[in-house]
């Protein structure tokens, strides 16, 4: 491996050279396949998928190859695929472009993607069991709640897998609920981070609306998706050229749909060996790191009451009593293991995790926490090499007293 990554450019590397990269649920490299589909589109191919002559007739069914490959992986018709800007604006749009005279609802562990937009639109949080799941109970006393107030909820967010700590929600139980208490309800997900390893076609039959980010299963940064069931309406919160079927204006990222395109169809052609191997890699760095680390817990594990809590098979969260995040991923990345604190964050502060928060996570127990995220290029060399320096850095810093 050079140390420009030449030869393998998928291999996770920074200024300083390859690292331990165990941050794949924050974004994960572009598979080389994608890349590949991409460069044309980047350069010589041109054409603007609006336009009227062959270049861009050529782009225009580009885009549309790929708008297949999406609509197939969410189990819409193509014209329900609008391609955005990534996963944040897939959710805004799917919140904002939906709203109505009630409040929408949606979870308290969504990310804020879908919670902001949700509070933007004057709407209500559900609470969450100890794992952070959405009870369908808890779900339909929400809906009624909004209908004794004489009001009607437009839309309920509930994400298919949450991003902190992988917990898959009941989705069809969820989506069931509103069919039966609410039927005028659309219901959202986000499948920003399942994409990869579930089959959301399936998982997300009974939502009208599905949000994709291409960045968290091997495609580029800067494009996603929401996949629109037919005969939903959402209004464009992006207006001018009329592109996407009039739902959100602005030339299309060609070469971004492109790679997204082929970045989703390898996810999902290999799905069954990356779920395998991410699992098998995460439960023994789970079980080294409680083997290894005095007091550590699985965060999930730890909360979960009785029933089995179905997780996606990359993502690991735990907390470290007597650390504090900041300073663990400090010095995790001076031995060169990049992890995150929870949802990785634009301004680079650490606040209590509103999901750690809402699972009802102790705060002594949430300032040491910890996600560790495997992905589809993940090696066994990661996981050993975070065996070996996790517990070390932990034990240096806990014989530094904690501040305050
Ligand atoms: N939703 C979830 C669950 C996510 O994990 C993320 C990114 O971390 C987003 C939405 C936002 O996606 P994007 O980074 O493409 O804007």
């Amino acid at each position: 491996m050079t140390r420009s990554g030449r030869d393998t450019p998928w291999r996770p590397v920074g200024d300083a050279g390859p690292v331990t990269y165990l941050d794949h649920a924050a974004s994960t490299p572009v598979r080389p396949e994608a890349l590949e589909a991409m460069l044309p589109w980047l350069s010589g191919r041109c054409g603007n998928p609006s336009g009227a002559h062959r270049l861009a007739r050529e782009a225009r069914t580009a885009l549309d190859d790929a708008r297949e490959v999406v609509a197939e992986a969410t189990g819409v018709a193509p014209g329900g695929v609008v391609f955005t800007s990534g996963g944040t604006e897939a959710d805004n749009l799917a919140v904002a472009g939906t709203a109505g005279d009630g409040p929408p609802l949606c979870s308290a562990v969504e990310h804020h993607a879908v919670l902001d937009a949700v509070r933007r639109a004057g709407g209500r949080v559900v609470e969450v069991d100890g794992c952070g799941r959405v009870a369908p109970e808890a779900l339909a006393a929400a809906l009624a709640d909004v209908a004794t107030d004489g009001g009607s909820v437009p839309l309920v967010s509930v994400m298919t897998a949450n991003n902190e700590t992988g917990v898959v929600q009941p989705l069809a139980a969820l989506a069931a609920i509103v069919a039966e208490v609410s039927p005028g309800t659309l219901v959202h997900t986000d499948a920003v981070q399942a994409m990869c390893w579930l089959d959301v076609a399936a998982l997300a039959a009974g939502a009208h609306l599905v949000s994709l980010s291409a960045h968290k299963f091997g495609g580029p940064k800067g494009i996603g998706a929401l996949a629109v069931r037919d005969g939903v309406t959402v209004r464009p919160q992006l207006v001018g050229g009329g592109q996407e079927r009039e739902r959100r204006s602005g030339t299309q990222n060609v070469a971004g749909a492109v790679g997204m395109a082929v970045a989703l169809r390898a996810a999902i052609d290999e799905r069954q060996r990356t779920v395998e191997a991410a699992r098998a890699r995460r439960d023994r760095l789970v079980a080294g790191l409680l083997g290894r680390v005095d007091g550590a817990v699985d965060t999930v594990a730890s909360s979960a009451t009785g029933s089995t809590v179905d997780r996606l098979p990359n993502i690991a969260h735990l907390c470290l009593p007597g650390v504090e995040t900041e300073a663990l991923i400090v010095l995790l990345e001076q031995e060169g293991v990049m992890v995150s604190a929870a949802a990785s964050c634009a301004s680079g502060a650490m606040e209590a995790s509103h999901v750690l928060t809402a699972m009802g996570v102790p705060a002594s127990l949430a300032s040491g926490s910890v996600r560790l995220s495997l992905g589809w290029c993940s090696t066994d060399a990661d996981v050993e090499h975070a065996l070996a320096v996790v517990p070390r850095a932990v034990e240096r810093l806990r014989a530094v007293p904690l501040r305050g």
